[in-house]
């Protein structure tokens, strides 16, 4: 039986064309920024998001905690939304490497009415909040898209509040093919971002920090540190341009394949290639449902004991996303069995 995997949006092989310009890379050492690869897609990133400078890190992680360091100092604060990324899978990574103390707002979706109550400004005996990060799409949330007027209300409050506004933007390019949003629009709001080529672009390593020319710098530096410095990494990099460049626009399939999962499976609001299954109320829960689609050749992520998640992306053809959603959809409207 063929599977078919709609775990994450981690899984996809280079395609073959993302193999041939991995094949023909160019390369130079890029610890001593030599690589000549690495410095072109370093220079396309800061160029798509209009910013002065790009850093090619090997995790979206690993991005994450560099941009969180260099906005907010040790012992001071991060809010950030409560199933964030930052404070859900990297492991306490800004808690023990940058000593970040991290305030959660509950919610999914943020705007600037939800956050306000939660900065704390200089000046009470308080810790101090010196900058604010939003993931977009937020992952947990199922894939949500922040909205432009939203992110202007939290890039307002927090240049009125002299804080940094950070994006986990792992899937910013769903975001900006669902929403028909330039990346330039994006990057204008935010002082540091996080961008995955690892993601639904398709390339099997890599992120990059987007910032300024001066967080640029503290940023290699803070990459050094972490054990992220990378030699020939060329290879890698020659896969996150070729993804920029061929394999971006396509994710409105992607997106078109989860809103027709979600319609089988009854979840509604589906904004982009996330599909979270909210179990509850149901007779399944997320581990036995797991296992019953594998049995049937669709694999899919539990992320909560009643909490299913379906993601497409390139490995997930229209007949890979029909049969999910048959399998899925059929399992929910039957119960378990025994
Ligand atoms: C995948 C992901 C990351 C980074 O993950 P890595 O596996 O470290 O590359 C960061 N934020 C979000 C929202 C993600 O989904």
């Amino acid at each position: 039986m063929t599977l078919v995997d709609l775990r994450s949006d981690t899984l996809t092989r280079p395609t073959p064309g993302m193999r041939a310009a991995m094949a023909a890379a160019e390369v130079g050492d890029d610890v001593y920024g030599e690589d000549p690869s690495v410095n072109r897609l370093e220079e396309q990133a800061a160029e798509l998001f209009g910013h002065e400078a790009a850093v090619f890190v090997p995790s979206g992680t690993m991005g994450n905690q560099i941009c969180l360091r260099l906005v907010v100092p040790p012992a001071h604060e991060l809010v950030c939304d409560a199933d964030a990324h930052v404070v859900t899978y990297e492991h306490g990574g800004a808690a023990q490497h940058g000593g970040i103390q991290s305030r959660t707002v509950p919610g999914g979706r943020m705007d600037a009415d939800g956050v306000a109550p939660y900065l704390r400004p200089e000046g009470w005996g308080t810790v101090v909040t010196t900058a604010v990060s939003v993931e977009q799409t937020h992952n947990r949330a199922g894939g949500i898209v922040h909205s432009v007027a939203a992110l202007e209300g939290l890039r307002a409050l927090t240049r009125a509040s002299g804080i940094a506004l950070h994006c986990d933007g792992a899937r910013i390019w769903n975001a900006a093919v669902a929403s028909g949003t330039d990346l330039r629009t994006y990057g204008a709001l935010f002082d540091t971002l996080s961008v995955c080529l690892s993601k639904g672009l398709g390339a099997p390593v890599g992120s990059l920090v987007v910032t300024d020319a001066a967080r640029a710098a503290e940023a290699r530096v803070l990459r050094k540190r972490l054990g992220g410095g990378m030699r020939q990494a060329g290879v890698l990099a020659a896969a996150g341009s070729y993804a920029l460049e061929h394999q971006l626009e396509r994710l409105a399939e992607d997106h078109r394949r989860a809103a027709r999962i979600g319609e089988r499976l009854g979840v509604p609001g589906v904004e982009t290639n996330i599909v979270a299954v909210e179990l509850a109320g149901t007779r399944w829960d997320g581990p036995t449902l797991a296992v019953a689609a594998r049995d049937e050749g669709v694999l899919i992520s539990v992320v909560g004991p009643t909490r299913a998640r379906l993601v497409t992306h390139l490995d997930v053809d229209d007949a890979g996303a029909q049969r999910a959603a048959d399998v899925v959809g059929r399992l929910l409207d039957a119960g378990p069995t025994g």
